[in-house]
């Protein structure tokens, strides 16, 4: 298979899903996926079997979600457009408001939908500003606990998103405390909570008992059904981006040029300044893996490796699934990478490949 291309490994997206439904059995808490992370619906079935649905933040992504996850279906985005608003509806069970002036604005049409809002309870576990929802001035959800309870009446659940990569129970206890404390009132009227995602729960040494336990008491003190919106936590170590070496230079360290990019194929690193992984990384040479975009800055990261790389050698990197692959995009024109599914029974299959005459349609 040619290069690049995205390999999602089926049997280690069971390894997540598995814990996703160990969870709802022992919490009763009901598990979406956040398409935002992840929108590869070429794989929508297996996760289907263990998801309860998916959520959006956007009308396409709702249709995505509807068309091909099924399950249940939650609505949620920043701010709705008056020509969005019919078809968001209808491609939905819920619909979650991100404010109370969006709830007003759409009263009328959306009086009949199951309706929630978006409440920000000013504390989060990110470690960026960027991605951080309780930043100073965050215009993530309604924050005022007696503005909330005034709408009460107009809604039957509130959603809550705070954590990030959070890995730490403690912590999640702790906000999750807080969110009862502050608008405890409010939520005794509602019929079901929102919790988002950003819980780790899936990874390796996570207290998934105790995490169980917890949101069941959350889901009987206060007579509601929980959700979680996971998203990385779902396909977290899941898939790769197959690259190959086609050019090596040397400038003061070992350069190796791939035919990728991690502006074009990696960008959430780029962002967040984080390296690319490869695994094993040990070996006694050590290369700077490079993209073949022109940006001076397109670097993967520094890596080691058994022997010195040459052109025509595969690389993979790891973790190529949450928020990657719904942010590639065609800059300096670099060949966007296919996507390859590992079946069950270690069968792969290219499932997409993209090339010209997708670049093209990409602007006119
Ligand atoms: C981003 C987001 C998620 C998913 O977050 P992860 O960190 O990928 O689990 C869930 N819910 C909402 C509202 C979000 O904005």
């Amino acid at each position: 298979m040619q290069t690049p291309y995205y390999l999602i490994d089926k049997a280690r997206l069971l390894r997540n899903l598995e814990k996703i439904a160990w969870l709802r059995n022992a919490s009763g808490a009901k598990s979406l996926l956040a398409l935002k992370c992840f929108a590869t619906w070429s794989v929508f079935d297996l996760m289907a079997e263990y998801m309860d649905g998916s959520t959006s933040s956007s009308l396409y992504e709702v249709k995505l979600g509807y068309e091909k996850f099924g399950g249940e279906t939650h609505a949620y985005s920043v701010a709705y457009a008056e020509d969005e608003i019919a078809e968001v509806l209808a491609n939905s069970d819920k619909i979650i408001f991100n404010s109370i002036g969006q709830l007003d604005r759409f009263e009328s049409v959306a009086q009949d939908h199951v309706r929630g809002l978006r409440v920000n309870p000013g504390v989060s576990t990110s470690e960026f500003d960027l991605a951080d929802p309780a930043r100073p001035f965050s215009r993530l959800g309604e924050h005022e606990p007696a503005q909330i309870a005034a709408v009460a009446d107009r809604i039957s659940g509130l959603m809550f998103h705070n954590n990030c990569e959070n890995d730490n129970f403690n912590r999640f206890d702790e906000m999750l405390t807080l969110i009862e404390d502050r608008f405890g009132a409010t939520l005794h009227k509602m019929a079901w909570v929102s919790l988002g995602g950003g819980i780790h729960f899936t990874g390796p040494d996570y207290p998934l008992d105790k995490l169980a336990g917890r949101l069941k008491r959350f889901a009987e003190d206060f007579g509601v059904q929980v959700y979680l919106e996971p998203g990385e936590a779902t396909i977290t170590g899941a898939a790769t981006l197959e690259v190959t070496v086609l050019d090596t230079l040397h400038n003061g360290k070992n350069l190796a040029i791939v035919d990728s990019s991690i502006e074009a194929h990696m960008l959430d690193l780029l962002i967040y300044r984080e390296p690319a992984k490869i695994s094993p990384d040990t070996g006694a040479h050590e290369w700077m893996i490079c993209g073949k975009s022109c940006l001076a800055g397109d670097i993967f990261g520094e890596f080691r490796f058994d022997a010195p790389l040459t052109a025509g050698d595969r690389i993979s990197f790891q973790d190529a699934a949450g928020y990657t692959m719904v942010k590639k995009n065609w800059f300096n024109g670099v060949k966007m990478p296919g996507i390859a599914i590992r079946e069950l029974d270690g069968t792969v299959r290219l499932v997409r490949d993209f090339g010209y005459d997708d670049f093209k349609a990409a602007l006119s």
